[in-house]
């Protein structure tokens, strides 16, 4: 059996300079990793982390991203796809671009970071990828037709990874968060988030290092045979589906 914990690996973090993905790069780097976050915006990581600016919607920006990361620090071992965005509205309300920017975001830019890091799995025989997806990927909202089919799509991509290169020693999970206390969430109304207390069991939100916990076990040796999961950490808000 492989020990990859003892050495620092290389982790990227999509969507790593605020919220969970500020939480997930603070965690492994408090394990010594060589942790590399990534922003839309520019905005920086936290105190360790090595930034780079990169738009997940466009190809070229995320090759150019990898480029500048693996001439750095070498070949991605970790990667969790967390960047993503909301534009929630009524599904007779959606434009098509409210539709698409979302998908484009939250799926499609999963698609293009996962393809370029496998480049480095395959030749490195190993690579963990962790999918940031939602407890609305399987329980539906309303308002979230576009949010919730990208998120949805996750878990069908972490399965066909899971299925293709499952050989080669990738493994693909999916992390499935409840409302967490972000910006994000911050957005909503007293009204919808008092109605999501009322359905969480746990009777609260959930903070960010309680995700970035599931994170790390997925990433760990001790799950390295463990993929195509989904991870819920939502306090029991998705539980039976
Ligand atoms: P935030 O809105 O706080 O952060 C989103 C991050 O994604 C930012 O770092 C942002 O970069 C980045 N990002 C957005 N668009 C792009 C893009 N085109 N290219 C590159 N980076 C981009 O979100 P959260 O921390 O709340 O959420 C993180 C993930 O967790 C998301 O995928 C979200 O869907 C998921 N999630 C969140 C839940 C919650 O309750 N908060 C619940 C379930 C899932 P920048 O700052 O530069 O714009």
């Amino acid at each position: 059996m492989s020990d990859q914990s003892s050495a620092a690996r290389t982790v990227l973090v999509t969507g790593g300079n605020r919220g969970i993905g500020r939480a997930i790069a603070e965690r492994f780097i408090a394990a010594g990793d060589n942790v590399v976050v990534t922003s839309r915006s520019g905005g920086d990581g936290p105190d360790g982390a090595y930034t780079v600016q990169a738009d997940v919607t466009d190809s070229a920006s995320v090759n150019a991203a990898f480029k500048e990361i693996e001439g750095k620090f070498g070949p991605v071992e970790v990667l969790v796809a967390n960047a993503g965005v909301t534009k929630d509205t009524l599904l007779v309300r959606m434009k098509d671009a409210d539709f698409q920017d979302v998908i484009d975001t939250n799926l499609t830019g999963a698609f293009r970071v996962v393809q370029r890091a496998t480049k480095g799995f395959m030749r490195l025989k190993h690579g963990r990828i962790i999918f940031i997806s939602s407890v609305v990927g399987y329980t539906g909202a309303p308002g979230q037709v576009n949010y919730a089919s990208s998120k949805a799509g996750l878990v069908g991509m972490a399965r066909a990874v899971t299925r293709e290169l499952g050989s080669r020693g990738i493994t693909a999970n999916v992390v499935a968060p409840g409302y967490i206390d972000t910006a994000m969430t911050q957005e909503l109304s007293d009204e919808v988030k008092d109605n999501y207390l009322s359905m969480i069991p746990a009777q609260r939100f959930g903070h960010v290092e309680e995700v970035a916990g599931a994170v790390e076990y997925l990433a760990s040796d001790a799950a390295a045979y463990v993929s195509g999961a989904i991870i819920p950490v939502d306090g029991g808000l998705g539980l039976g589906h």
